[in-house]
């Protein structure tokens, strides 16, 4: 019988790197020099639309290296007709998309956009054109990261339900997805808007709890995971526990939430709790004026009645 009571870190390192992404990996974005950064988040806010929409289309989650090569210019390079000492076909940053590319866009949509049929590009929400100097703004690129995050949560809970419920999941989904926007947007859900006092804000903090409950209570393991003081936790009243115990509660459901990922899909979930924000993708003019609350958040699912 063998003793082996502990991982090795090399078996989990090559685990780690076959992991697949529905949307690029937020820490490619913090890594690596200040010119490529640059490219990263010009990349990302040119093709917004087409990496956002990506997991809705079921095209296929891509490896951190495969995202790399998108975000940067190494893909695309290699899209474009090799140049036989024509400059014609020299390689333009600024369309590095034109020849598509079907490891981003699946096969059909790259050989539109390499016929021209199709305008892969997207604006940004204040309608103004994404220029290479946008993605220097600190400010958008907060935003970017804010929001990817968010994707993310969206993208891994919907993986870890199609994992527990293979069978109903598309059925589960069409209301589980309205809780879980609940729980990555973070608003007030009487008021529809961004608290700015959403962690003191009992009231607001305690349907944000129940949201997340809601998510996780049908998950393996909820019923016999350890609560504490707690008892009946699938029903229990949230909204009646006083603030320190809604506290208590919060860390065993955030526990349980990780601690399902870890064992369940082998990986360490993006965070869920950030301060609330409704900040756009927007140019400086743009958010000047407007200040931040102009936008429909981008959850194709989210319904923001006001
Ligand atoms: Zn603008």
């Amino acid at each position: 019988m063998h003793a082996m009571n502990h991982v090795s870190h090399l078996d989990l390192a090559s685990q780690e790197s076959h992991r697949r992404f529905a949307l690029p990996p937020v820490h490619l974005f913090w890594g690596g020099e200040p010119p490529n950064q640059r490219i990263y988040y010009y990349h990302y806010l040119l093709l917004f639309n087409e990496i956002k929409n990506r997991p809705k289309r079921d095209l296929p989650a891509l490896t951190t290296q495969e995202w790399r090569s998108i975000l940067g210019n190494t893909y695309w390079k290699k899209q474009w007709p090799q140049n036989d000492g024509n400059n014609l076909s020299a390689f333009d940053p600024n369309v590095f998309w034109k020849y598509g590319g079907t490891l981003l866009f699946g096969d059909e949509r790259s050989a539109d956009v390499t016929a021209g049929r199709y305008n892969p590009t997207s604006q940004l929400s204040c309608r103004c054109g994404v220029q290479l100097a946008t993605a220097d703004d600190t400010d958008i690129r907060q935003v970017v990261l804010y929001y990817l995050n968010s994707f993310h949560v969206y993208e891994e809970i919907r993986e870890m339900e199609r994992h527990q419920f293979p069978t109903t999941f598309e059925k589960r989904w069409k209301d589980q997805k309205l809780l879980v926007n609940e729980v990555v947007e973070m608003c007030n859900p009487s008021g529809g808007g961004v608290n700015p006092d959403f962690f003191c804000n009992e009231k607001v903090w305690g349907s944000w709890v129940q949201a997340v409950r809601g998510v996780v209570a049908d998950w393996n393991g909820f019923e016999h995971w350890d609560w504490g003081s707690f008892s009946g936790v699938r029903t229990m009243g949230i909204n009646e526990l006083s603030g320190p115990d809604c506290h208590r509660f919060t860390v065993r459901l955030l526990a349980f939430f990780i601690h399902s990922f870890v064992t369940r899909l082998g990986y360490y979930p993006s965070p869920l709790l950030r301060p609330p924000t409704l900040a756009a993708h927007s140019c400086t003019d743009h958010a000047k004026k407007f200040g931040n609350a102009l936008i429909a958040l981008p959850f194709p699912s989210s319904s923001r009645q006001s």
